[in-house]
Protein backbone atom coordinates (compact mmCIF):
# COMPACT_ATOMS: atom_id res chain seq x y z
CA UNK A 1 0.00 0.00 0.00
CA UNK A 2 1.30 3.32 -0.90
CA UNK A 3 1.62 6.15 1.88
CA UNK A 4 2.00 8.80 -0.12
CA UNK A 5 -0.08 11.67 0.70
CA UNK A 6 -3.19 12.56 -1.22
CA UNK A 7 -4.79 15.94 -1.10
CA UNK A 8 -8.55 16.96 -2.26
CA UNK A 9 -8.90 20.17 -2.75
CA UNK A 10 -11.63 22.80 -3.59
CA UNK A 11 -14.29 20.27 -2.52
CA UNK A 12 -17.64 21.42 -0.42
CA UNK A 13 -17.06 18.88 3.02
CA UNK A 14 -19.86 17.19 4.85
CA UNK A 15 -18.53 15.99 7.50
CA UNK A 16 -21.43 13.66 8.68
CA UNK A 17 -23.00 16.71 11.11
CA UNK A 18 -21.83 20.05 9.12
CA UNK A 19 -20.88 21.67 5.98
CA UNK A 20 -17.08 22.83 6.91
CA UNK A 21 -15.40 25.97 6.09
CA UNK A 22 -12.48 24.23 5.09
CA UNK A 23 -12.20 22.73 1.51
CA UNK A 24 -9.63 20.33 1.50
CA UNK A 25 -8.89 16.87 3.19
CA UNK A 26 -5.91 15.24 3.60
CA UNK A 27 -5.72 10.96 2.63
CA UNK A 28 -2.56 9.04 4.16
CA UNK A 29 -2.23 4.86 4.31
CA UNK A 30 -5.85 4.00 5.41
CA UNK A 31 -6.70 7.21 7.25
CA UNK A 32 -7.81 10.93 7.05
CA UNK A 33 -4.56 12.73 8.31
CA UNK A 34 -5.91 16.53 7.54
CA UNK A 35 -8.99 18.76 7.11
CA UNK A 36 -7.29 22.24 5.69
CA UNK A 37 -7.93 25.48 3.35
CA UNK A 38 -6.38 25.00 0.31
CA UNK A 39 -4.45 28.67 0.77
CA UNK A 40 -3.07 27.20 4.03
CA UNK A 41 -1.59 24.09 1.88
CA UNK A 42 0.05 26.12 -0.23
CA UNK A 43 1.50 28.43 2.54
CA UNK A 44 3.43 25.25 3.86
CA UNK A 45 4.41 23.83 0.72
CA UNK A 46 3.04 20.52 0.83
CA UNK A 47 3.43 18.47 -2.33
CA UNK A 48 1.34 19.75 -5.37
CA UNK A 49 1.90 16.24 -7.03
CA UNK A 50 -0.56 14.55 -5.36
CA UNK A 51 -3.39 17.26 -5.20
CA UNK A 52 -6.16 16.13 -7.04
CA UNK A 53 -8.53 19.09 -7.91
CA UNK A 54 -12.17 18.46 -6.97
CA UNK A 55 -14.41 21.76 -7.66
CA UNK A 56 -18.05 21.08 -8.10
CA UNK A 57 -17.85 17.77 -5.87
CA UNK A 58 -18.88 17.11 -2.24
CA UNK A 59 -17.09 15.30 0.06
CA UNK A 60 -19.72 13.11 2.94
CA UNK A 61 -18.51 9.88 4.65
CA UNK A 62 -18.92 6.60 3.32
CA UNK A 63 -22.39 5.06 3.92
CA UNK A 64 -23.00 2.46 6.09
CA UNK A 65 -25.99 -0.13 5.52
CA UNK A 66 -27.00 -0.99 8.86
CA UNK A 67 -28.82 -4.27 7.63
CA UNK A 68 -27.70 -6.47 4.81
CA UNK A 69 -27.30 -10.67 3.75
CA UNK A 70 -24.73 -10.70 1.22
CA UNK A 71 -25.49 -14.47 0.96
CA UNK A 72 -28.99 -13.85 -0.36
CA UNK A 73 -30.03 -13.52 -4.02
CA UNK A 74 -32.20 -10.83 -4.72
CA UNK A 75 -33.38 -12.33 -7.82
CA UNK A 76 -34.75 -15.28 -6.31
CA UNK A 77 -38.12 -15.61 -4.38
CA UNK A 78 -37.79 -18.63 -2.45
CA UNK A 79 -34.78 -18.42 0.35
CA UNK A 80 -32.04 -21.37 0.10
CA UNK A 81 -32.51 -24.89 1.41
CA UNK A 82 -28.40 -24.61 1.90
CA UNK A 83 -25.37 -22.56 1.72
CA UNK A 84 -22.88 -23.98 -0.79
CA UNK A 85 -19.48 -22.42 -1.85
CA UNK A 86 -21.22 -21.93 -5.14
CA UNK A 87 -22.24 -18.61 -3.58
CA UNK A 88 -18.79 -17.50 -2.67
CA UNK A 89 -18.19 -15.62 -6.10
CA UNK A 90 -21.57 -13.97 -6.41
CA UNK A 91 -20.84 -12.49 -3.04
CA UNK A 92 -17.52 -10.75 -3.27
CA UNK A 93 -18.99 -9.36 -6.72
CA UNK A 94 -22.27 -7.95 -4.18
CA UNK A 95 -19.58 -6.29 -2.17
CA UNK A 96 -17.52 -4.62 -4.98
CA UNK A 97 -20.70 -3.07 -6.02
CA UNK A 98 -21.91 -2.02 -2.58
CA UNK A 99 -18.73 -0.14 -2.39
CA UNK A 100 -18.73 1.43 -6.00
CA UNK A 101 -22.04 3.03 -4.92
CA UNK A 102 -20.29 4.33 -1.84
CA UNK A 103 -21.27 1.73 1.30
CA UNK A 104 -18.23 1.82 2.95
CA UNK A 105 -19.31 -0.24 5.77
CA UNK A 106 -22.22 -3.19 6.06
CA UNK A 107 -23.15 -5.23 8.64
CA UNK A 108 -24.18 -8.38 7.68
CA UNK A 109 -26.98 -10.06 9.81
CA UNK A 110 -27.12 -13.90 8.70
CA UNK A 111 -26.06 -16.15 6.29
CA UNK A 112 -25.44 -19.84 6.50
CA UNK A 113 -21.94 -20.57 6.48
CA UNK A 114 -19.72 -17.89 7.24
CA UNK A 115 -18.60 -17.08 4.18
CA UNK A 116 -19.41 -13.09 5.21
CA UNK A 117 -16.48 -13.55 7.58
CA UNK A 118 -14.08 -14.71 5.41
CA UNK A 119 -15.24 -12.49 2.52
CA UNK A 120 -14.91 -9.76 5.47
CA UNK A 121 -11.16 -10.77 6.22
CA UNK A 122 -10.58 -11.15 2.30
CA UNK A 123 -11.76 -7.34 1.96
CA UNK A 124 -9.79 -5.77 5.82
CA UNK A 125 -6.85 -7.83 4.08
CA UNK A 126 -6.79 -5.82 0.36
CA UNK A 127 -7.36 -9.02 -1.42
CA UNK A 128 -10.84 -8.07 -2.50
CA UNK A 129 -12.95 -4.76 -3.08
CA UNK A 130 -15.60 -4.14 -0.59
CA UNK A 131 -17.31 -2.65 2.14
CA UNK A 132 -15.63 -3.00 5.93
CA UNK A 133 -18.23 -5.65 7.00
CA UNK A 134 -19.55 -6.58 10.44
CA UNK A 135 -21.07 -10.34 10.49
CA UNK A 136 -23.28 -11.59 12.68
CA UNK A 137 -22.84 -15.34 11.00
CA UNK A 138 -26.03 -18.01 11.33
CA UNK A 139 -28.72 -16.33 13.61
CA UNK A 140 -30.27 -17.88 16.70
CA UNK A 141 -33.95 -18.70 15.66
CA UNK A 142 -36.18 -21.31 16.99
CA UNK A 143 -37.09 -24.99 15.42
CA UNK A 144 -38.36 -24.13 11.99
CA UNK A 145 -38.10 -20.20 12.75
CA UNK A 146 -37.24 -17.54 10.41
CA UNK A 147 -34.55 -18.41 8.48
CA UNK A 148 -33.63 -21.72 10.23
CA UNK A 149 -31.97 -22.88 6.87
CA UNK A 150 -28.88 -20.55 7.61
CA UNK A 151 -28.70 -23.38 10.87
CA UNK A 152 -29.26 -21.65 14.07
CA UNK A 153 -31.91 -23.32 15.57
CA UNK A 154 -32.21 -24.10 19.16
CA UNK A 155 -35.48 -25.58 20.82
CA UNK A 156 -34.16 -24.03 24.34
CA UNK A 157 -31.83 -22.31 26.57
CA UNK A 158 -28.87 -24.61 26.33
CA UNK A 159 -29.14 -25.21 22.65
CA UNK A 160 -29.57 -21.53 21.84
CA UNK A 161 -26.19 -20.55 23.87
CA UNK A 162 -25.17 -23.44 21.96
CA UNK A 163 -25.32 -21.57 19.15
CA UNK A 164 -24.27 -18.41 19.98
CA UNK A 165 -21.01 -20.03 20.73
CA UNK A 166 -20.70 -21.15 17.37
CA UNK A 167 -20.66 -17.82 16.25
CA UNK A 168 -18.56 -16.61 18.49
CA UNK A 169 -15.78 -19.63 18.02
CA UNK A 170 -15.99 -18.54 14.15
CA UNK A 171 -15.28 -14.61 14.74
CA UNK A 172 -18.42 -13.10 14.39
CA UNK A 173 -18.68 -9.67 15.12
CA UNK A 174 -22.21 -9.29 16.79
CA UNK A 175 -24.86 -12.06 17.50
CA UNK A 176 -28.25 -12.20 15.66
CA UNK A 177 -31.47 -13.04 17.12
CA UNK A 178 -34.87 -13.83 15.73
CA UNK A 179 -37.13 -12.40 18.01
CA UNK A 180 -39.85 -12.83 16.09
CA UNK A 181 -40.81 -14.95 13.10
CA UNK A 182 -40.68 -13.05 9.39
CA UNK A 183 -41.72 -12.95 6.00
CA UNK A 184 -39.25 -14.91 4.14
CA UNK A 185 -39.96 -18.04 6.21
CA UNK A 186 -42.82 -20.18 5.46
CA UNK A 187 -44.92 -21.58 9.24
CA UNK A 188 -43.03 -18.86 10.87
CA UNK A 189 -45.45 -15.72 11.70
CA UNK A 190 -44.11 -12.07 11.68
CA UNK A 191 -46.47 -11.37 14.97
CA UNK A 192 -45.03 -14.40 17.30
CA UNK A 193 -42.71 -14.08 19.14
CA UNK A 194 -39.75 -17.53 18.78
CA UNK A 195 -38.03 -16.97 22.23
CA UNK A 196 -39.15 -16.52 26.24
CA UNK A 197 -37.79 -13.59 28.36
CA UNK A 198 -35.68 -15.76 29.89
CA UNK A 199 -33.49 -16.45 26.85
CA UNK A 200 -33.58 -13.27 25.15
CA UNK A 201 -31.80 -11.95 28.38
CA UNK A 202 -29.24 -14.98 29.03
CA UNK A 203 -28.34 -14.08 25.01
CA UNK A 204 -27.66 -10.93 25.74
CA UNK A 205 -25.58 -11.16 28.68
CA UNK A 206 -23.71 -13.80 26.86
CA UNK A 207 -23.22 -11.84 24.07
CA UNK A 208 -22.13 -8.77 25.87
CA UNK A 209 -19.65 -10.67 28.45
CA UNK A 210 -18.14 -11.96 24.75
CA UNK A 211 -18.13 -7.68 23.99
CA UNK A 212 -20.25 -8.25 20.96
CA UNK A 213 -23.62 -6.59 20.75
CA UNK A 214 -26.95 -7.72 19.56
CA UNK A 215 -29.17 -7.20 16.63
CA UNK A 216 -32.85 -8.83 17.28
CA UNK A 217 -34.68 -8.96 14.33
CA UNK A 218 -38.55 -8.14 15.30
CA UNK A 219 -41.62 -7.70 13.83
CA UNK A 220 -44.44 -8.29 16.06
CA UNK A 221 -44.61 -6.26 19.54
CA UNK A 222 -44.34 -8.71 21.94
CA UNK A 223 -41.13 -9.68 20.38
CA UNK A 224 -39.95 -6.02 20.53
CA UNK A 225 -41.23 -6.17 24.09
CA UNK A 226 -38.78 -8.76 25.17
CA UNK A 227 -35.70 -7.61 22.89
CA UNK A 228 -36.18 -3.69 24.48
CA UNK A 229 -36.16 -5.16 28.03
CA UNK A 230 -33.31 -7.82 27.37
CA UNK A 231 -31.30 -4.93 26.31
CA UNK A 232 -30.43 -5.88 22.91
CA UNK A 233 -28.40 -3.07 20.85
CA UNK A 234 -30.47 -2.65 17.80
CA UNK A 235 -33.58 -4.02 17.00
CA UNK A 236 -33.99 -4.55 13.06
CA UNK A 237 -37.38 -3.78 11.38
CA UNK A 238 -39.25 -2.77 14.12
CA UNK A 239 -42.58 -3.10 12.80
CA UNK A 240 -45.08 -3.24 15.33
CA UNK A 241 -47.17 -6.24 13.47
CA UNK A 242 -50.46 -6.60 16.03
CA UNK A 243 -53.50 -8.66 14.67
CA UNK A 244 -55.01 -5.99 12.53
CA UNK A 245 -51.02 -6.31 10.57
CA UNK A 246 -48.13 -4.00 9.95
CA UNK A 247 -47.76 -0.99 12.02
CA UNK A 248 -51.21 -1.61 13.89
CA UNK A 249 -49.82 -2.21 17.28
CA UNK A 250 -47.55 0.88 18.37
CA UNK A 251 -47.00 1.17 22.08
CA UNK A 252 -45.64 3.96 23.67
CA UNK A 253 -44.46 2.24 26.52
CA UNK A 254 -42.59 -0.23 24.70
CA UNK A 255 -41.01 2.38 22.57
CA UNK A 256 -39.99 3.92 25.80
CA UNK A 257 -37.96 1.01 26.89
CA UNK A 258 -36.70 0.82 23.94
CA UNK A 259 -35.25 4.63 24.76
CA UNK A 260 -34.05 4.10 28.08
CA UNK A 261 -32.33 1.29 27.19
CA UNK A 262 -30.30 2.98 24.81
CA UNK A 263 -31.16 0.56 22.09
CA UNK A 264 -31.13 2.22 18.11
CA UNK A 265 -33.95 1.04 15.87
CA UNK A 266 -33.02 -0.18 12.12
CA UNK A 267 -35.99 -0.32 10.05
CA UNK A 268 -34.56 -1.75 6.84
CA UNK A 269 -36.66 0.57 4.47
CA UNK A 270 -35.64 -0.66 1.00
CA UNK A 271 -36.43 1.90 -2.19
CA UNK A 272 -39.09 -0.95 -2.73
CA UNK A 273 -41.28 1.14 -0.04
CA UNK A 274 -41.68 3.61 -2.65
CA UNK A 275 -44.86 1.27 -3.65
CA UNK A 276 -46.14 2.55 0.33
CA UNK A 277 -45.82 6.01 -0.80
CA UNK A 278 -47.83 5.19 -3.74
CA UNK A 279 -50.33 3.44 -3.04
CA UNK A 280 -54.25 4.83 -2.71
CA UNK A 281 -55.14 3.95 0.58
CA UNK A 282 -52.03 4.85 2.13
CA UNK A 283 -53.12 3.23 5.81
CA UNK A 284 -49.87 1.12 6.06
CA UNK A 285 -48.09 4.28 5.32
CA UNK A 286 -50.18 6.55 7.74
CA UNK A 287 -49.54 3.86 10.47
CA UNK A 288 -45.96 3.50 9.83
CA UNK A 289 -45.29 7.09 9.76
CA UNK A 290 -47.24 7.36 13.15
CA UNK A 291 -44.78 5.05 15.04
CA UNK A 292 -41.58 6.44 13.18
CA UNK A 293 -42.94 9.77 14.06
CA UNK A 294 -43.59 9.01 17.56
CA UNK A 295 -40.31 6.97 18.21
CA UNK A 296 -38.44 10.19 16.49
CA UNK A 297 -40.44 13.09 18.98
CA UNK A 298 -39.57 10.54 21.99
CA UNK A 299 -35.55 10.50 21.10
CA UNK A 300 -35.14 6.92 19.23
CA UNK A 301 -32.83 7.28 16.52
CA UNK A 302 -33.34 5.69 13.88
CA UNK A 303 -30.57 4.15 11.54
CA UNK A 304 -30.62 3.46 7.86
CA UNK A 305 -30.93 -0.23 6.58
CA UNK A 306 -32.12 -2.24 3.86
CA UNK A 307 -32.52 -5.87 4.38
CA UNK A 308 -30.33 -6.21 0.81
CA UNK A 309 -30.30 -9.66 -0.08
CA UNK A 310 -33.87 -10.18 0.19
CA UNK A 311 -36.14 -10.95 -2.96
CA UNK A 312 -35.95 -7.46 -5.06
CA UNK A 313 -33.96 -6.14 -2.74
CA UNK A 314 -30.29 -5.62 -4.64
CA UNK A 315 -26.70 -4.85 -2.44
CA UNK A 316 -26.01 -1.26 -3.82
CA UNK A 317 -29.56 -0.17 -3.59
CA UNK A 318 -29.10 1.64 0.05
CA UNK A 319 -28.37 5.41 -2.14
CA UNK A 320 -31.94 4.87 -3.69
CA UNK A 321 -33.01 3.99 -0.66
CA UNK A 322 -32.80 6.62 1.65
CA UNK A 323 -34.34 9.03 -0.85
CA UNK A 324 -37.92 6.93 0.07
CA UNK A 325 -36.86 6.37 3.95
CA UNK A 326 -36.90 10.48 4.00
CA UNK A 327 -39.80 10.02 2.54
CA UNK A 328 -41.53 7.98 4.49
CA UNK A 329 -40.15 8.62 7.91
CA UNK A 330 -40.27 12.43 6.90
CA UNK A 331 -36.50 13.05 7.48
CA UNK A 332 -34.61 15.78 6.15
CA UNK A 333 -31.88 15.03 3.73
CA UNK A 334 -29.54 15.90 5.98
CA UNK A 335 -31.22 13.97 8.96
CA UNK A 336 -30.98 10.72 6.46
CA UNK A 337 -27.45 11.21 5.44
CA UNK A 338 -26.83 11.32 9.24
CA UNK A 339 -28.63 7.98 9.68
CA UNK A 340 -26.40 5.98 6.86
CA UNK A 341 -23.07 7.87 8.41
CA UNK A 342 -22.01 9.58 11.82
CA UNK A 343 -25.64 8.00 13.24
CA UNK A 344 -25.09 4.77 11.75
CA UNK A 345 -21.33 4.38 12.93
CA UNK A 346 -22.32 5.17 16.51
CA UNK A 347 -25.08 2.58 16.38
CA UNK A 348 -22.63 -0.24 15.34
CA UNK A 349 -20.10 0.96 17.70
CA UNK A 350 -17.76 2.18 14.88
CA UNK A 351 -17.67 5.45 15.10
CA UNK A 352 -14.04 6.04 16.22
CA UNK A 353 -12.76 4.26 13.06
CA UNK A 354 -15.99 5.71 10.62
CA UNK A 355 -18.90 7.60 9.78
CA UNK A 356 -17.23 10.85 9.91
CA UNK A 357 -15.30 12.95 7.82
CA UNK A 358 -11.99 13.93 10.71
CA UNK A 359 -7.87 13.22 10.89
CA UNK A 360 -7.31 10.02 12.74
CA UNK A 361 -11.16 7.85 11.10
CA UNK A 362 -9.89 5.99 8.62
CA UNK A 363 -10.51 7.35 5.09
CA UNK A 364 -14.02 6.21 4.08
CA UNK A 365 -15.30 9.26 1.84
CA UNK A 366 -17.75 9.65 -1.04
CA UNK A 367 -17.52 12.55 -3.93
CA UNK A 368 -20.70 13.53 -5.72
CA UNK A 369 -21.61 15.44 -8.11
CA UNK A 370 -24.14 18.12 -6.20
CA UNK A 371 -25.15 18.35 -2.31
CA UNK A 372 -27.02 15.59 -1.14
CA UNK A 373 -28.28 18.10 1.36
CA UNK A 374 -30.48 19.30 -1.01
CA UNK A 375 -31.14 16.51 -2.77
CA UNK A 376 -30.67 13.05 -1.93
CA UNK A 377 -30.18 11.69 -5.32
CA UNK A 378 -26.81 13.24 -5.44
CA UNK A 379 -25.93 9.90 -3.80
CA UNK A 380 -26.67 8.02 -6.87
CA UNK A 381 -23.70 9.61 -9.28
CA UNK A 382 -20.92 9.33 -7.22
CA UNK A 383 -17.81 10.70 -9.02
CA UNK A 384 -15.02 8.86 -6.79
CA UNK A 385 -15.27 6.79 -3.27
CA UNK A 386 -12.73 5.94 -1.11
CA UNK A 387 -12.55 3.38 0.92
CA UNK A 388 -10.06 2.89 3.98
CA UNK A 389 -7.74 5.55 1.62
CA UNK A 390 -8.06 3.12 -1.76
CA UNK A 391 -9.61 4.83 -4.17
CA UNK A 392 -12.71 2.62 -5.78
CA UNK A 393 -13.99 4.35 -8.84
CA UNK A 394 -11.33 5.46 -12.13
CA UNK A 395 -11.38 8.88 -11.50
CA UNK A 396 -12.76 11.04 -14.35
ZN1 LIG B 1 -32.55 -9.46 7.38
Amino acid sequence: MSHELITLTHLQIWDGHNILPEDSLQIQGNNIVGVAFVEELDNTGAPRKSRINCAGLTAIPGLIDAHVHLELNPDEKDPPTQTTAAVVPLMAARAAQMVQQGITTARDLGGGAWYELALRDDIAAGRLIGPRLLCSGQPITSPQGHCHFWGGEAANLEQAQQVLQRQVDRGVDLIKVMATGGRLTRGSQPTDAQFSQEIMQSLVDTAHAHDLPVAAHCHGTEGIHRAALAGVDTIEHCSWVGEQGWASDYQADIAQIILDQGIWVSPTVNKGWQRMLDSQTGNVLKRVRAAYKDMLALGIPLVASTDAGIPGVYHADLPQALAVFAKIAELSPTAALKSATSDAARALGIDHITGTLQPGLEADIVLLDGDPNDDLSALTRPAQVYCRGTEVLEFG
